[in-house]
């Protein structure tokens, strides 16, 4: 991977900028390059891609103070991963900021034309999927129950009663537009009663109650890539609501959340882990078997490993999303144990090796020491 630009420079800001400075920097980039403004243009998405990357970096203090002190290694050691593969993938890391910046939603939803005339095309649906982490990290295939809109069967989505007429729209006079008066403009709509068809439904459908649609479940299956987590949308076209008759249905956005592990952290494609090991195996070194998410793998103790100390096993960690290849790593804290109790033999040899180090330990019998002191 080559180096990225510097982010101070992709966004035009001193290094000291203040949040809002950085902000509204990361706007304006925005706006220029926002890829619906520069439809394939892949120099435009490139540019945007930077700024976002440099946005999620500056814009988080911890992130931001990593960069400042290390560069871009320094993200890299401490596990962030800023890079974007898409626009799909920004919008949905920063879904919340877009709303904020642009004041619309970040996500795909709006971006398409929906239908012509007064027709309405399927709204967009959200559903939430709990995965747990071994899925996320390896991917799974899940059937999902989703109540979603679909056209009636026995009006054919036109909500009329299956063989009454329809009548000439009173709102419109049967034309299907309305004149609209807004401040000194005039403008000429879709009319609101009939949606532009001309005609309203006199008999209502039984079943839709005129609707066109009902609501039913259906039963969809969702293939969740590996190396998702939580917060990613995965975007089903057209299998959110369905639309009126001739529209276009809407599409149906699985979040994904992502549940905890006992074990292993994870933070973007690397987990972290903390694994014990004895005093004696750190002083003199050894091998030992650690669970990564693949499975277990055998980690190097190095003689005289200082507790805390990180070994990194590289490209074991959660598979890189997006066509990126190869694996983030896997982080293992070595922590040096310190047992609860000691057998006697083993209180023995701690003592003996104090005693040669020189040391000064508790006594034995501490406490009756202890209580022989404060209460003489
Ligand atoms: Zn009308
Ligand atoms: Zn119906």
């Amino acid at each position: 991977m080559d180096n990225p630009r510097d982010y101070y420079e992709v966004l035009g800001v001193a290094k000291d900028a203040d949040a809002s400075t950085i902000k509204k920097s990361y706007r304006k980039l925005a706006m220029k390059f926002h890829p619906d403004r520069n439809p394939d243009n892949p120099e435009a998405e490139a540019k945007f891609k930077e700024a976002s990357e440099a946005y999620s970096v500056l814009s988080d203090d911890q992130k931001r103070a990593t960069y400042d002190r290390f560069g871009h290694a320094g993200l890299r050691g401490a596990g962030h991963s800023p890079g974007f593969q898409n626009s799909d993938e920004i919008f949905s890391h920063f879904s919340d900021l877009f709303g904020d910046l642009f004041g619309f939603g970040g996500g795909g939803g709006g971006r398409r034309g929906r239908g012509g005339g007064g027709a309405r095309g399927g709204a967009d649906l959200q559903f939430r999927v709990q995965i747990d982490f071994l899925e996320a990290i390896h991917g799974v295939s899940k059937e999902i129950e989703v109540p979603r809109a679909v056209l009636c069967e026995p009006c054919n989505g036109g909500g009329a009663e299956p063989g009454s007429k329809p009548a000439t729209c009173t709102t419109c006079g049967g034309v299907g537009e309305v004149i609209q008066s807004q401040m000194f403009l005039r403008i000429r709509t879709t009319c609101p009663t009939c949606r532009g068809r001309g005609t309203v439904i006199k008999t209502p459908c039984k079943i839709c109650s005129g609707q066109g649609r009902t609501r039913e479940s259906s039963q969809l299956m969702v293939n969740i890539p590996a190396g998702v987590s939580t917060g990613l949308q995965l975007r089903l076209t057209g299998k959110g609501d369905q639309g009126d008759r001739g529209a276009p249905p809407g599409d149906l956005y699985v979040l994904l959340d992502v549940q905890e592990h006992d074990f292993f952290k994870r933070d973007g494609d690397d987990i972290f882990c903390t694994v014990p090991v004895s005093y004696p195996q750190a002083c003199l070194g050894a091998k030992i078997k650690v669970p990564t998410v693949d499975g277990e793998e055998e980690l190097d103790v190095g003689r005289g490993t200082p507790s805390g100390k990180v070994i990194t096993l590289r490209g074991k960690g959660a598979p890189r999303l997006g066509g990126r290849r190869g694996k983030g790593d896997h982080h293992i804290q070595v922590v040096v144990a310190v047992p609860e109790k000691l057998a006697p033999e083993e209180e023995e040899l701690i003592r003996k090796l104090a005693g040669m180090q020189d040391q000064s330990v508790v006594k034995k019998g501490f406490l009756r020491e202890f209580w022989d002191s404060i209460t003489s």
